[in-house]
């Protein structure tokens, strides 16, 4: 298993996009997934390149029922006996999910796993009880919010805090309204709880003054109606129109690529890697 700087949390993005997500956080011996929207082969080649396989999890945090954060949620509850958390709403979600470890968690109620402090950030999304996730330990704190619709106080409170930020950018609203989608699902995504476009991310950001972290990592990026330009320059000159910097990192989809984040260095690399044929 791969060593890491002792007490040094490590956040790593294993796919991100409107086709598949997944999230990896490591502090000491948790390794804890959050959602599992990337292709199960894609899934444990990430884990691999952190020197993990499936049986190293602790746990998978599921942020709502969508497939685009579930898909492989199945076949990894088969291949280990991980436990999985999520909200009553989700599970209720995801029926087809059974058979393995399942634990309740409540919006803006705190637990622990180890010596993270995990507290689920209610999001405004279509789906039955959808949460973000904000994750502390003694060396740093991250939040995780994807799929929301409006970016809401209780959202700006935990990005404040937060020492890394991940946050959805989906749609540049130009693209979006010259694009392909028919006018109903146009609607949805730009709807209160549909996505967070490159415009209301940018503007976000602006009002929390950059939050205390140094490096903002833009996630869910919409395919079809985005493009990492588009959004990394949206928020980067919007922050600086208030004068203030950040290193802005738009995720790539999943591709076999790890993006990782360590608190000790406070910067991002990637592992660069090809899918296995
Ligand atoms: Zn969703
Ligand atoms: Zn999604």
């Amino acid at each position: 298993m791969q060593e890491t700087v002792h007490g040094e949390l490590i956040v790593s993005s294993l796919g991100s996009g409107s086709n598949g997500n997944a999230f990896l956080v490591e502090y000491g011996a948790q390794r804890v997934l959050i959602d599992a929207g990337v292709p199960i082969r894609t899934l444990l080649t990430c884990l691999s390149r952190r020197s993990l396989a499936a049986g190293n999890l602790t746990a998978a945090l599921i942020s709502h029922e969508h497939s685009d954060h579930t898909r492989s949620l199945l076949q990894l509850t088969r291949k280990s006996s991980i436990p999985l958390l999520a909200t009553h709403g989700t599970f209720c979600g995801m029926p087809e999910v059974r058979g393995c470890e399942q634990h309740e968690i409540q919006p803006l109620t705190s637990f622990e796993l180890g010596r993270l402090t995990i507290t689920p950030i209610p999001v405004a999304h279509d789906a039955r009880d959808p949460v973000g996730f904000f994750i502390k330990c003694d060396a740093a704190s991250v939040a995780i919010m994807t799929d929301l619709g409006e970016a809401t106080e209780v959202n700006a409170e935990f990005a404040s805090r937060a020492d890394h930020l991940i946050i959805e950018s989906n749609y540049d609203e130009g693209m979006l309204r010259s694009g392909p989608y028919p006018a109903y699902l146009k609607r949805r995504i730009r709807s209160r709880d549909g996505h967070l476009g490159n415009e209301e991310c940018a503007s976000f950001l602006r009002d929390i003054g950059g939050g205390r972290t140094g490096e903002i990592w833009l996630c869910h990026l919409s395919e079809n109606n985005n493009h990492p330009d588009l959004a990394v320059t949206a928020s980067t000159e919007s922050l600086k129109s208030a004068g203030i910097v950040r290193e802005i990192t738009a995720l790539p989809r999943y591709d076999g690529n790890v993006v990782t984040w360590h608190s000790s260095q406070k910067r991002t690399s990637i592992t660069q890697s090809s899918l296995p044929l």
